[in-house]
């Protein structure tokens, strides 16, 4: 097999070939699910001032050394500290302020007093006054329920890291630092192409010797779950003029990628290598892969291209080992992909190429995964794929694996990452 690319190699010289897309700034929520392309430093502390965690009287820690619910201490009320006012005097020996939750901590004041402690009336009527004096039932330390300044964030901490992808959490921390709009990559806008005589568009009824477009929606539909997005055209014939169209229509769409699938195996539709050739500047490997062996790789017109095999599983898997990481590299992101380690159930063949098998997944009594073949692994049963937990990889060289032996597999199902 010394005439087939290697799978790293060949995913190597694709990431070469790319960088990331250009930074657009974003008002922060459309910034939901995308990738920062900014590390982004707090401006200022949070919180930005000490303020308290309970509703109840701030006090002066050493005053209520003695309170106990017999033996209160009594203290004057002589402020009230509503949240979103200032105090704008400090507090002395033997005074107490009411304060709320969130509201700043006045000067000499050191502890907080939770109100169900003490006898203070919470009437929420403006016309009540401030009751005073207080009981205070128990004793609080130097410290107690309050926030100190910089507890959850410190002025020029890293808050965000370029390639998080934000999460709601990620966005509530944007927002707490006031953030309006935040830097992001530009998604990848995908164009998706197929070709083929025998392809029927969706709604159609299908003539004789005619099969439904399933690529088309797959590749979208990962492109999707990559979060960027996908354009799909209408399917070509296999003809010359018709497959000319659809790369101008591809083009006309200013894509970031063009994305077709069929029509790279030896001897099928050889215009499809013609045009590409016109067009632009694309390699044709054979790489040492099962499935998918075919896969084309190139620039059309300075656009990244790829010419995935027809067959809907090779489709698919060749998507996920060299697209994906491709596409994640042109957003930006720096996501792993969700990879586990399983004991093979049984003992399974192939042909020395990098396999990559469709199995089920079985978390065993001692807590390892056990993987099973989803049965036959030919390349045009898509509902395997359905099926299958994940793709278990055999490196190349290796013919024969046998049951009990460890092998990584790729998620497809990443919930599986949560199950006991
Ligand atoms: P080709 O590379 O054109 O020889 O196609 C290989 C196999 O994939 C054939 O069985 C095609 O019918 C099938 N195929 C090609 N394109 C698609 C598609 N868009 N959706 C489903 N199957 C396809
Ligand atoms: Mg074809």
């Amino acid at each position: 097999m010394a005439d087939l690319l290697a799978v790293d190699e060949a995913l190597n010289r694709i990431l070469n070939q790319l960088s990331p897309l250009p930074i657009e700034h974003i008002p922060l929520l459309a910034g939901y699910n995308r990738i920062l392309a900014q590390s982004i430093t707090a401006p200022t502390s949070l919180p930005p001032f000490a303020n308290s965690s309970m509703d109840g009287y701030a006090v002066l820690a050493e005053d209520t050394t003695t309170a106990t619910k017999d033996t209160p201490v009594s203290l004057e009320v002589v402020m009230d500290i509503p949240a979103g006012t200032f105090p704008q005097a400090s507090l002395d020996n033997g005074q107490a302020a009411r304060i709320m939750t969130g509201a700043p901590i006045p000067d000499g004041a050191t502890a907080i007093i939770p109100v169900e402690n003490t006898d203070g009336e919470w009437d929420k009527s403006a016309s009540s006054g401030l009751k005073s004096p207080i009981n205070i039932f128990r004793a609080v330390k130097h410290g107690d329920y309050i926030r100190p300044i910089g507890e959850d964030i410190t002025a020029g901490d890293t808050i965000a890291h370029a390639g998080d992808k934000l999460r709601p959490q990620e966005i509530g921390v944007l927002a707490s630092l006031g953030f309006a709009t935040i830097p992001v990559f530009r998604r990848p806008r995908v164009v998706i192409l197929s070709n083929g005589d025998e392809l029927a568009e969706l709604g159609q009824p299908l003539g004789q010797g005619q099969i439904y477009d399933s690529n088309r929606y797959t590749l979208a539909g990962i492109v999707l779950a990559c979060d960027a997005e996908p354009l799909l055209l209408p399917t070509a014939k296999d003809t010359p003029e018709s497959i000319r169209a659809l790369f101008a229509d591809a083009l006309d769409q200013k894509p970031d990628m063009i994305l077709s699938s069929a029509g790279v195996s030896v001897g099928a539709a050889d215009f499809i290598r013609d045009i590409l050739a016109e067009l632009g500047n694309v390699d044709f490997w054979r790489i040492n892969i099962r499935p998918g062996k075919p896969l084309a790789f190139g620039q059309i017109a300075t656009i990244p291209f790829f010419g995935l095999p027809g067959n809907p599983v090779s489709a698919m898997v060749t998507f996920e080992v060299f697209v994906r990481p491709a596409l994640y590299k042109m957003s930006g992101k720096q996501l792993p992909i969700p990879t586990i380690r399983a004991r093979l159930s049984h003992t399974i063949t192939s042909d020395g190429r990098e396999s990559y098998l469709r199995v089920f997944l079985q978390k065993t009594a001692d807590g390892t995964w056990s993987a099973t073949l989803t049965g036959t692994q030919t390349s045009s049963a898509l509902v395997s794929m359905s099926k299958a937990d994940g793709l278990l990889i055999l490196p190349a060289g290796t013919t024969i694996a046998h049951e009990g032996e460890f092998y990584p597999v790729r998620l497809l199902k990443s919930e599986l990452l949560y199950s006991n």
